[in-house]
Formats: structure tokens, sequence, C-alpha cells
């Protein structure tokens, strides 16, 4: 670990988090409820998801078992307003029917594998990409992995850390190597980037005067 740049972090995360609070992340009732989420958040924002879960809240369909044995037609109809409704209701299936036939239908069970065992598998999934596989792994397994995404690249990018182009494996070793491996960390973490993402690093014109990172900015 460089101290450096773990004092620079932990300052970035203070100034965010001192801003800000905690941000009390993943939003979701339970582990599935969060997988499910983090499966349909791609491309899309978390409004439509929460719809999507409420959704299928209403059809009594927000298990394991309920996604197993669902009509994949009607389960495209529940989940339509996440866009790509298709290839994400496929990507349901595919977990929960994963999770049913390896481990009798239990996240906790699946859970007691080592954290790089855990995320080789989800990778081997249909349609579960290294983001989703890293949210499963940080938020509903509580295991110390970085996640990182365009938020991440944005705000970093203009606090001068990363390329525009900063690959994910890069980005996320970055943190891993320069902040101590906690869980909690490491989910507050996140939520705090996406936080000044979301409400101040925006695209095209951020609202940096209002910005917690304004003051160590190289913008
Ligand atoms: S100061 Fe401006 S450019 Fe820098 S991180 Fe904040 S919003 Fe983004």
């Amino acid at each position: 670990m460089d101290i450096g740049l773990n004092r620079a972090l932990m300052d970035i995360y203070g100034s965010m988090y001192e801003k800000e609070g905690s941000r009390h992340w993943w939003p979701a009732e339970n582990d599935f409820e969060m997988i499910v989420g983090a499966i349909l958040t791609q491309f899309v924002s978390w409004k439509n998801v929460t719809t999507a879960i409420e959704n299928l809240k209403r059809e009594n369909l927000l298990s394991i078992e309920g996604i197993c044995s669902a009509n994949i037609e009607i389960l495209e109809e529940l989940i339509r307003c996440t866009r790509f409704y298709k290839q994400k209701a496929k990507k349901l299936k595919v977990f929960c029917l994963h999770v049913e036939s390896r481990y009798r239908g239990s996240l906790d069970k699946m859970f007691e594998n080592d954290l790089y065992d855990l995320r080789r598998e989800l990778l081997s999934l249909y349609g579960i990409g290294k983001e989703t596989a890293d949210c499963i792994i940080l938020y509903a397994a509580r295991k110390p992995i970085f996640v990182v995404d365009a938020y991440t690249r944005r705000v970093f990018g203009r606090l001068g850390y990363f390329k525009e182009d900063e690959s994910y494996d890069n980005m996320q070793r970055f943190f891993m190597d320069n902040l101590e491996h906690d869980t909690e960390l490491f989910n507050e973490y996140h939520a705090q980037i996406d936080g000044v993402g979301s409400k101040y690093c925006l695209g095209k014109s951020p609202l940096c005067p209002e910005c917690p990172l304004s003051k160590i900015c190289k913008i």
C-alpha cells in the first residue's frame, strides 16, 4: 500500500462523507432483492428498477423459487420498464436456476465460497459482468471487494487519478491496493462516489461550487 495514496483516498472519502453522511447503500430489503436490483440496474435509472421490483413483489415472484418457476414471458412483462428486459429476464432466470440447482436455493451457502471463487462463479453465469458480480459480492455476500463504475471513472478522472478510458480492472486495483480491505469502508466509499457522481459531478456541467471535493479537484 502507498501510504501517501492511502491518506489522499481517505481524505477524499472523509470530505464526501462529511457532506452527505452515510448513504445506507444498497437500497434493498434483503440480499435477494439487492441481487435483482444489481442485475436490473444496467443501462436504466434506479426509479425504473424499483418499479420492476415492486411488480415482482406484487406477483409474489421476488424470490429464487418465484423466478425459477415464473413463465419467462410474464417475467419479461413485469420488468419491461428496465430496458433490455428480455436479456435481463434471462439473466434473472439463469442466476436463480444456478443457485437452486447448486445450493438448493440458499444464497448463504453460495456466499460461503471464498471471495475470488465466488467472483469466478458469478462471472461464469450468463449476463453477469464484473460490476454486477462485484456489487453482489460486496453488498449481498458482504465480502471486501471494491466496486467501480462510470461515476468512479468520471469523478476520479477529474480528480486527476484516471484516464477517460481507464479500465475497470485498473480502477479496481488502484483502490484495492491503496485502501484497507474493509467491507464497510468499501461499501460506503462506492456509495459516496456514486452520490458525488450523480449529484455534482455531472457529465457536461458539473456543479463544482457545491461539490465536497472542490478543494482538491484538478478541474
Ligand atoms: S469539483 Fe467538480 S469536477 Fe471535481 S469532482 Fe466535484 S463536481 Fe466533479
